[in-house]
C-alpha cells in the first residue's frame, strides 16, 4: 500500500505488463482489501457482481491515470465508469464511544474509492504520478523525488529486489570473468 487508496486500488492487479496476477481472485479478498486500505471497519460481504463491479471501476482508475500519465485525453467511457461509482453515497464515518468506525456495503466503499481517483486526478499530483519499472509489479505511485527520477514505485520490497537482481547478475558476470 502506498498510502493514496485510489493507486493502491489500481495496484491489485499486480504485473501488468506480464503475468497479470489478479488480487480479486475471490469476493472475500475484495472485502479484505477494503479493510487493509482503511477505507472501512467493516463491509458487508462482497458477491461476485460486487467483484465485477469493481474490477470494472479499477481499471478505468487505472486507464485514466495511464491517460494523464502520457498526457492522453480521458477515455468517456472509463470517466463515466469512475464518474457512476463516486455518484454514489460513500462511507459514512461515525463517532462512536470508542473512536471512528465506518461500516459500508460495497457500493458505499467502492464509492469513495472512485472519490479518491476523482481527487487524485484532479489534483497537483498529477504530473508525479509514475508507473515502477519492475514488470512484476507496475505498481503506480506519486514521485516526490527530487528531479523526479525514481525508477522504482518506491515499495521496499520492490526497489529492493531489482537491486538485488542486478546485482547477483554483475556478481555472476564477473565470476564468469575471473573464472
Ligand atoms: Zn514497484
Amino acid at each position: 500500500m502506498c498510502g493514496n487508496p485510489a493507486l493502491d486500488f489500481a495496484a491489485t492487479l499486480r504485473a501488468r505488463r506480464t503475468a497479470r496476477f489478479e488480487m480479486f481472485a475471490t469476493p472475500d479478498r475484495l472485502d479484505a482489501w477494503y479493510l487493509e486500505s482503511g477505507i472501512v471497519d467493516a463491509v458487508s460481504p462482497a458477491r461476485p457482481a460486487d467483484v465485477e463491479r469493481a474490477t470494472t471501476v479499477r481499471e478505468a482508475v487505472y486507464q485514466l491515470i495511464t491517460a494523464r500519465r502520457r498526457g492522453a485525453d480521458f477515455d468517456e467511457e472509463a470517466l463515466a465508469v469512475v464518474n457512476d461509482a463516486a455518484r454514489r453515497a460513500p462511507a459514512a464515518p461515525q463517532l462512536t464511544h470508542a473512536g471512528r468506525w465506518t461500516s459500508a456495503t460495497q457500493r458505499e466503499a467502492l464509492s469513495t474509492v472512485a472519490r479518491h481517483a476523482v481527487e487524485l486526478l484532479s489534483g497537483p499530483d498529477v504530473p508525479l504520478l509514475k508507473e515502477c519499472g519492475n514488470p512484476e509489479c507496475t505498481r503506480i505511485s506519486i514521485d516526490r523525488s527530487r528531479g523526479s527520477r525514481r525508477q522504482w514505485c518506491g515499495m521496499e520490497s520492490c526497489g529492493n529486489k531489482i537491486k538485488a537482481a542486478a546485482y547477483r547478475a554483475r556478481r555472476k558476470t564477473a565470476t564468469v570473468a575471473t573464472g
